[in-house]
């Protein structure tokens, strides 16, 4: 029998607290394997199961399971089970729907599941993916556009600047452990980019590029600002926007991609914390 219906509608609390219904991990194995600079590298994963995967908007994530220590592959996450230890999130850099085939770029930062496994990373190799979860919204009538963050936001940069229109200018500040690390960027909008190298010692992330932002002076007003690097950084590259530069805060998205001494620094710490 069926249930009568109700006309209560649920607190807006009972909504945010439901737990997010996660997606079906896919499995997916290594097609190829590139060498875009000496720490970083970009893995095509390909399979029949990432039929459907769309990446949607730039910036938008997935998430990797990879295998833990003496397996060959991961075991297949069941739907309900706990979260994989080895998981951790990647942006999308390229979907080829009909290829089946999607590009990941991983930095290659020394310990940790997911770059040690990207530096030793061969074709057949086999992973799961889950995702994609939402990305940015570019603003497509703003006309200047900032792009400010370290080598694990490149992928995420990537994608911005290949939705910004010719009409647009951008300006992209990117922090490096090297300067072999640098590449081509490529927009169809106005682009000017400037690589700064941060120093050797992993705690002074992010300092390079507070100071390449304080040397390049006040932002145009009604800049758009994605701010992607370590969060304890991030935060106080958002605070330099903010307070010194005079930006609004609703112009700036901020994001903790990773976070000095924590593991899969989760990714809805979005720099709110003290
Ligand atoms: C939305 C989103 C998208 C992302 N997209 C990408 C991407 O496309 N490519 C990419 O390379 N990364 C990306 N990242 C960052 C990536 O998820 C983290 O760097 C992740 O922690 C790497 O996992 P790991 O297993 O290598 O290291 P973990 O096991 O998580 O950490 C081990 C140690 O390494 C340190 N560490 C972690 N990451 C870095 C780093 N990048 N540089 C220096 N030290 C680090 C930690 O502080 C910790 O001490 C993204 C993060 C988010 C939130």
């Amino acid at each position: 029998m069926q249930a009568p219906s109700r006309a209560v509608s649920s607190p807006p609390a009972a909504a945010e607290n439901a737990p997010r219904k996660r997606r079906p991990p896919r499995r997916v194995e290594v097609s190829r394997v590139q060498i875009l600079s000496p720490a970083m590298r970009r893995i095509t994963l390909t399979g029949t199961e990432l039929q459907g995967f769309e990446a949607g908007d730039p910036a938008s994530y997935l998430k990797l399971i990879f295998p833990e220590p003496g397996q060959t592959e991961p075991v297949r996450p069941l739907p309900d089970g706990p979260r994989a230890t080895s998981m951790r999130t990647y942006t999308p850099r390229a979907v080829r729907p009909e290829a089946g085939e999607v590009d990941v770029d991983f930095v290659l930062h020394g310990e940790g599941p997911a770059s040690t496994w990207a530096a030793q990373a061969e074709t057949g190799q086999v992973l799961f993916l889950m995702g994609p979860g939402p990305g940015y919204q570019v603003d497509l009538q703003a006309v200047e556009h900032l792009l400010i963050g370290d080598d694990s936001a490149l992928p995420a940069f990537e994608t911005i600047l290949a939705r910004l229109p010719a009409t647009a200018r951008v300006r992209v500040l990117v922090e490096v452990s090297d300067a072999a690390e640098e590449r081509a960027l490529c927009s169809p909008a106005q682009l000017s980019a400037r690589w700064v190298v941060r120093a050797a010692d992993k705690q002074h992330a992010g300092l390079a590029l507070e100071q390449a932002l304080r040397q390049a002076g006040a932002p145009a007003a009604q800049s758009r600002v994605y701010l992607a690097c370590e969060a304890a950084a991030m935060r106080r590259i958002r605070e330099l926007l903010t307070g010194e530069l005079g930006l609004p805060r609703s112009q700036i998205i901020g994001r903790g991609y990773w976070k000095l001494g924590a593991v899969n620094h989760p990714d809805h710490d979005y720099g709110e914390d003290a």
